[in-house]
């Protein structure tokens, strides 16, 4: 029996499965890494570029990297293969959530309905000051005009919905991503290097409660020798496969 069957076949006798994502299913939509080879934190010092202390001193430095890079890779990118499996998954009733360290919302747009976005989003903004909220073109658009951009109803402070370096991750967010990982008996982990605290202890701690682990990533993970099954692929043409797969069963 091969890797896709096996996970296939777990997947159907799982009872509650979930999805974990990271960097990785977002490349094989064009959106830069951050780590390693080509990784956006090599060219960009997240502590200058994405770091909550910096960007309170200085905004600008934050705002020229989203006008000059994260907005137009954000804005181009479409929900590949992969995204659309994990959405077909949960439509046929067999995923109950996709958690991802992931900020572009490719996971909705492909037609996941429960996302648990761990680092937030990067398509939504607001002011600190009013908390009036803007949206991805929004605020492409202010900051097209003045950086850093001045909120449109009180000219006070501007800042994305994603959780900067130096920020703690939102409690209420960890609690419904730790809720499924104690909840589940099976994890699909997917384009991620399980490297970055405190989110790959979600499916860690999955795994230590006796669920099932897949990996699904390009690159060797420091968990792929406790997981259950591992698949050094791209996500795009594995899960797809996984899914029809499954629908033979
Ligand atoms: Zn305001």
């Amino acid at each position: 029996m091969d890797v896709i069957e096996s996970i296939a076949r777990d997947i159907k006798s799982s009872g509650h499965v979930i999805a974990f994502t990271g960097a990785g299913i977002s490349a094989e939509s064009g959106i830069s890494t951050y780590r390693g080879q080509g990784g956006i934190w090599n060219k960009y010092d997240p502590n200058i570029y994405a770091n909550i202390d910096t960007f309170l001193r200085d905004p600008t430095y934050y705002w020229n990297f989203f006008r000059d890079v994260r907005y137009p890779m954000v804005k181009n990118a479409q929900p590949n293969p992969g995204h659309r499996a994990l959405a077909e998954l949960e439509k046929m009733g067999k995923l109950r959530a996709v958690i991802t360290q992931n900020i572009d919302e490719l996971h909705q747009q492909s037609g996941s309905k429960t996302v648990v976005e761990l680092h937030g989003t990067t398509r939504k903004y607001y002011c600190l000051k009013c908390h009036h909220r803007f949206d991805f073109d929004d605020a492409y658009e202010i900051s097209g005009k003045t950086i850093p951009p001045p909120c449109s109803k009180c000219q006070g402070m501007i800042r994305p919905d994603v959780i900067m370096f130096g920020e703690p991750l939102r409690t209420d967010v960890l609690r419904a991503a730790f809720d499924e990982a104690e909840a589940c008996d099976f994890v699909l982990a997917i384009g991620s290097s399980l490297v970055v605290y405190p989110a790959a202890d979600i499916p860690a701690r999955a795994k230590r409660r006796g669920a099932k682990l897949a990996i699904i990533n390009k690159d060797e993970t420091p968990m792929d020798e406790v997981a259950d099954h591992v698949l050094r692929e791209a996500s795009g043409s594995v899960l797809p496969a996984i899914v029809e797969r499954l629908g033979s069963l």
